[in-house]
């Protein structure tokens, strides 16, 4: 029962970032598509410099130590020199600018009388120019969620980052179609409450952005993070969570990894395990030997092994508060974040083949405290350097709980450690795009092209295609509904039918597991349009569906054959008559037309109802008539 967890004063805030279909980008003319081909490419390289203040980002400064290239892959169909910061910005999308305007006025935001375009560093390498641009549009506001009421913060227009396509230890690869792309950027206040109304919140701030129909659809066009903490923890911000599905599964991964956190930080305190001076040193040479197959296969690579040794930590690193969260497995995400495949911490020496010499070797080398913890790093000098730098962090921060980290979602509803959170001071003017007033004309302009709100559109679908409530509003999320309309129209298939295919079976399919990639429009469209032909019975639909999903068969044509469910032609329907009637030749000629009813059924029955019944009908009588001819 989710209302008789203990209360943990968990809160989230929640940032969604939808992009918007607004023709091109928002600081050149370059179209918001996305490239299969990227022939260009070139490489950056990014140091952190001080900010005005004299600090630096500990994030930054984390990003530097990791020495990685970024390298940038491109297409003159979608991006140009401004992506590339070899030209200054255009000025800014005046259609995007309406479509915050738009947003911030639904939502309730009082729109900022002066727009400026700031620019705000980013340092994971997804834009060119170390910064993205951001623009403050609304301030304030709310929506409504199940009777609470929820508060917006803030309303911006921002540029979307570069696409990662993959990474490694010594660079990352990214395409620049996406990078400028317009998104939208709204930011509620942190609520309380369970994960599952955490998720509740992110479907209705979608709804309700889509509503404009002007934002932009599929997979990967509307991005949440979620800024989470628990009472007496520092905020974790979680990037990147796609699928509305996932919210609530993050959310519920955080807080048990969270208050898990805090409950190894109250035994750590307990054992007086230290909060500083944690050594590290390079031990490469009492491995010679070892007969660990991932050091010996490190060292043949001429890896160097370091080790950072943990007074206090024996014991701490294989230890479980709470399922599934261990802080062996947090310092392994900082080895990964580094692009190494993780750590050996002295839980799972035995396991991992460090023998017990070794051990002893190593309690040797760092003056053999009692009690001691050891983790060991096995990589290129520089990446195991910089990685125990960070694991040294990390268990600094272990006595207090929760760090203040950066992570991303996997596809399973966990989360990955990217980086420390970012400092504040990250923002300064972009001067290459002036300030643009919001004089009461253009607010008046965008005021009269404010929809009408999502929940008219539901009732409208409800009514105009008689469909239920549920059914309407599952139509509305599947972010289908014009190409709902348009099909129900095209095919003549009845509305709850298509709208249970596009909207109601691929959720189903993927409850089972599957991945809903080889079910795109076409697939659907093809599904629905052979019910409306009649030649694919609607029960049958999901069988096909799933046999595509499944990679079992390519398409729907060879599915519906696969699966036998085709249509049957009237070949096929006069053999079953000629063998109905071999049967029953003497009920036909006792009991003359009276004989065709019984008959009839029984033929159904033995095609499934894969037959068209008035054709069953039509040949039936014919060899009806032809037996009592010649009997
Ligand atoms: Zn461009």
């Amino acid at each position: 029962m989710p209302q008789e967890r203990p209360s943990t004063g968990m809160k989230v805030g929640l940032e969604i970032h939808q992009q918007l279909a607004s023709g091109h980008k928002l600081f050149c003319s370059c179209p918001a598509v996305k490239s299969e081909d990227l022939p260009l490419s070139f490489e950056r390289t990014l140091r952190p410099a001080q900010s005005e203040t004299g600090k630096t980002d500990p994030a930054a400064v984390f990003e530097f130590s990791r020495h990685r290239v970024n390298q940038y892959h491109w297409s003159p169909e979608s991006a140009c020199l401004v992506e590339a910061d070899e030209e200054p910005p255009h000025p800014i999308n005046e259609g995007a600018l309406e479509t915050a305007v738009i947003a911030s006025q639904i939502l309730g935001s009082k729109v900022i009388d002066e727009v400026h375009v700031m620019r705000k560093i980013v340092i994971d390498g997804s834009n060119t120019t170390g910064f993205q641009r951001t623009a403050s549009v609304g301030l304030g506001g709310s929506i409504e969620v199940d009777g609470v009421r929820v508060g917006v913060q803030s309303v911006t227009l921002e540029e979307d980052a570069a696409r990662i396509l993959g990474e490694d230890s010594k660079k990352r690869r990214f395409a620049l179609d996406r990078l400028g792309v317009p998104l939208v950027e709204v930011a509620l206040d942190p609520v309380e409450g369970s994960p599952e109304f955490v998720g509740r919140v992110a479907l209705q701030l979608g709804r309700i952005l889509r509503s404009t129909k002007r934002v932009a659809r599929g997979l990967g066009t509307i991005r949440q993070d979620l800024n989470i903490s628990v009472a007496g923890g520092r905020v974790v911000e979680v990037k990147g969570v796609q699928r509305l599905q996932l919210i609530p599964k993050v959310v519920e991964y955080e807080l048990r990894r969270q208050v898990g956190l805090q409950e190894a930080a109250v035994e750590l305190k307990k054992r007086g395990a230290a909060t500083s001076g944690f050594a590290t040193k390079e031990v490469t040479r009492l491995f010679s030997s070892t007969r660990s197959s991932v050091l010996s296969k490190e060292l043949a690579r001429n890896s160097a092994v370091l080790c950072v040794a943990a007074p206090g930590f024996q014991g701490m690193f294989g230890w479980e508060p709470s399922p599934g969260v261990r802080l062996g497995k947090e310092i392994a995400d900082v080895a990964r974040a580094s692009g190494l495949g993780g750590v050996i911490h002295s839980d799972e020496f035995e396991k991992q083949g460090v023998s017990s010499a070794e051990a002893a070797s190593l309690h040797a080398e760092f003056g053999g405290h009692k009690g001691s913890g050891f983790v060991l790093v096995a990589g290129p000098r520089g990446v195991a350097e910089a990685v125990c730098a960070g694991i040294v962090l990390r268990l600094q921060a272990a006595t207090a709980g929760v760090p203040a980290e950066t992570r991303a979602a996997t596809d399973s509803g966990e989360t990955r450690y990217l980086r420390p959170r970012p400092g504040a001071q990250r923002m300064y003017p972009e001067t290459d795009v002036p300030m643009i007033v919001m004089d009461p004309e253009r607010l008046e302009l965008s005021r009269r092209s404010l929809p009408k709100g999502w929940d008219s559109e539901v009732v409208r679908l409800e009514r105009e295609y008689t469909l239920s409530r549920d059914m309407a509003l599952k139509v509305y999320d599947s972010d289908l509904e014009e190409d709902f309309e348009r099909i129900t129209k095209e095919t003549g298939v009845q509305p709850s039918v298509a709208a249970s295919i596009l909207a109601e079976a691929p959720t189903r399919l993927a409850r089972e597991g599957l991945a809903l990639e080889p079910l795109g429009l076409e697939v659907l469209e093809e599904v629905i349009s052979l019910i409306g032909s009649g030649r694919l019975a609607k029960e049958a639909a999901i069988d096909v569906m799933r046999a595509i999903a499944k990679g079992s068969s390519a398409d729907v044509e060879s599915a519906v054959v696969a699966l036998g469910l085709g249509a049957v032609g009237e070949e096929e329907v006069l053999v079953a008559i000629e063998r109905v009637i071999a049967r029953d030749r003497g009920l036909i000629l006792e009991r003359g037309e009276r004989s065709f009813s019984p008959l009839m059924g029984e033929l159904m029955r033995e095609l499934r109802g894969k037959a068209d019944g008035a054709l069953v009908s039509r040949l039936l009588k014919k060899k009806m008539d032809e037996v009592r001819g010649s009997g």
